[in-house]
């Protein structure tokens, strides 16, 4: 099996394709095949190498590898260039200058379903010559087979008058030289894909055009298969894009998603039992993934469920490799302590410093919670947390525990009632990790201090 990824490099890498590349991925680690990354950089104007570099980078971190490439499609024009000249020259392709005007002439005068035919007058574009007769069929593993009559089919332009090729004619011959066995990409491809059977099947082998080298694994090169991938939509059944959240690769890193949760999440978008809760490590998705059971029907992307999957992810790390997560993620250190008592609270990498930092940074400053919980009553049970903690010996968290529930019984309080003073104390806010936890990760000096510092500043 030979597969490949074909990203145009003019911007990030979307949650789509990052799908796509997955799932090609997916295959090939799965039958021991090969993966073939192309760079589509035929939009000279905005295939920029900063693009290039981003998709690199966003495979990079998916940990989505590949066995050849990347392979520059720009870089194999003079090949392009000498594959259709030989089409030229059988007469399967010939130069026209017809317009977009003169194909909705020819349909006027022909009828709106017949496809367009030229004439070769030696100059202008070059076109693909169909045939009337026949269809070709396409022949796709996700969506059965679509017959495409060819007296529908308009003759397509293949190049420029300058003699640059167009898209599908770059893609059919790159397909064809790198042994592709397996084609699957997104169904926004499908109305392509009979032109390019076309080409590669009708015209480039009748005129006993080879692949440019002999395949290296032996693969006998013959019609690919090929699985157009359902389209994403949103929660709110549209077509994916910004508005939903997060919409490439690179967003989700920044928005604190770890790989493989991503790659378990992107995995079940098509493909499995529509449950997209179910978590299957990577090793599992290769054993199990198959095209046949990719579905036609839209996929519905919902950040929800990855925050879900996410937090799933996150919890099973051990604490070591979530510290050194965080620590590359926030560029800061020494945060093991503080993560092995936030991690229960946490669904993403991003959630950690909202709610530790303020044990690095200091106490932030909500003036809501200092209202709420240092009032009159508050700083009263502030005052009784400080003596109990103060007496402590040792400063353990049992101890504290112990200490801090007698406050509460002798005050005859609610629980929250003495918690929430010493936390918005030590936090500067409502949120933090477990009371008796962030104490004991504080030390008793630093969160003395602090609840002094609460009691001045409520008491002004
Ligand atoms: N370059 C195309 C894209 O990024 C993909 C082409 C293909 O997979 O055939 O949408």
């Amino acid at each position: 099996m030979r597969v490949r990824f074909a990203p145009s490099p003019t911007g990030a890498l979307h949650i789509g394709g990052a799908r796509t590349a997955l799932y090609n991925w997916l295959l090939a680690r799965g039958a021991g095949g090969t993966l073939v990354l192309r760079i589509e950089d035929t939009d000279r104007e905005r295939s920029t190498p900063e693009n290039v570099e981003q998709i690199l980078e966003a495979l990079e971190w998916l940990q989505i590898d590949y066995d050849e490439g990347p392979i520059s499609q720009v870089a194999r024009s003079e090949r392009h260039g000498e594959v259709l000249q030989r089409l030229l020259d059988d007469g399967r392709a010939y130069r026209s200058t017809a317009t977009g005007d003169d194909v909705k002439a020819y349909k006027a005068e022909h009828g709106a379903e017949r496809g367009f035919r030229g004439s070769d007058e030696g100059e202008g574009a070059v076109r693909l010559r169909v045939p009337d007769e026949g269809s070709t069929i396409v022949h796709d593993v996700i969506r059965g087979d679509t017959a495409f009559a060819h007296v529908h089919l308009d003759d397509p332009v293949i190049a420029r008058a300058d003699g640059s090729v167009l898209y599908n004619f770059a893609v059919a011959v790159d397909d064809l030289d790198a042994h592709i066995t397996h084609i699957v990409r997104g169904e926004d491809h499908l109305s392509n894909t009979p032109k390019q059977i076309l080409l590669v099947l009708e015209a480039v082998a009748a005129s006993g055009i080879a692949a440019e080298t002999a395949s290296s694994d032996g693969e006998a090169a013959g019609a690919p298969v090929y699985a157009h991938l359902p389209l994403l939509h949103g929660p709110d059944g549209k077509k994916l894009s910004k508005r939903h959240g997060a919409a490439s690769v690179q967003d989700l890193r920044d928005a604190g998603y770890l790989p493989e949760a991503v790659r378990n999440y992107l995995a079940l978008l098509g493909w499995g039992d529509a449950d997209d809760e179910t978590i299957l490590s990577t090793p599992q998705l290769v054993e199990r993934f198959s095209l046949q059971r990719v579905s036609k029907n839209p996929a519905q992307f919902d950040e929800r469920k990855l925050r879900w999957l996410n937090g799933r992810y996150l919890r099973a790390l051990s604490v070591d490799d979530l510290t050194a997560r965080l620590e590359a993620f926030t560029g800061r250190s020494g945060l093991r302590d503080a993560v092995e008592i936030s991690r229960e609270k946490m669904q993403t990498l991003a959630d950690f410093w909202p709610l530790a930092g303020f044990i690095f940074d200091g106490p932030a400053d909500d003036e809501k919670a200092h209202a709420k919980w240092l009032d009159d009553d508050g700083r009263a049970a502030l005052a009784d947390a400080r003596a109990a903690i103060a007496q402590l010996d040792p400063f353990t968290l049992e101890n504290t525990q112990a200490a801090l529930e007698g406050v509460v019984a002798a005050r005859n309080s609610k629980p929250k009632q003495v918690f929430q003073p010493i936390r918005v104390a030590l936090a500067g806010s409502a949120v933090s990790p477990g009371i008796f936890e962030t104490l004991s990760v504080l030390g008793r000096d630093e969160a003395l201090a602090r609840i002094d510092a609460a009691l001045e500043r409520d008491n002004k």
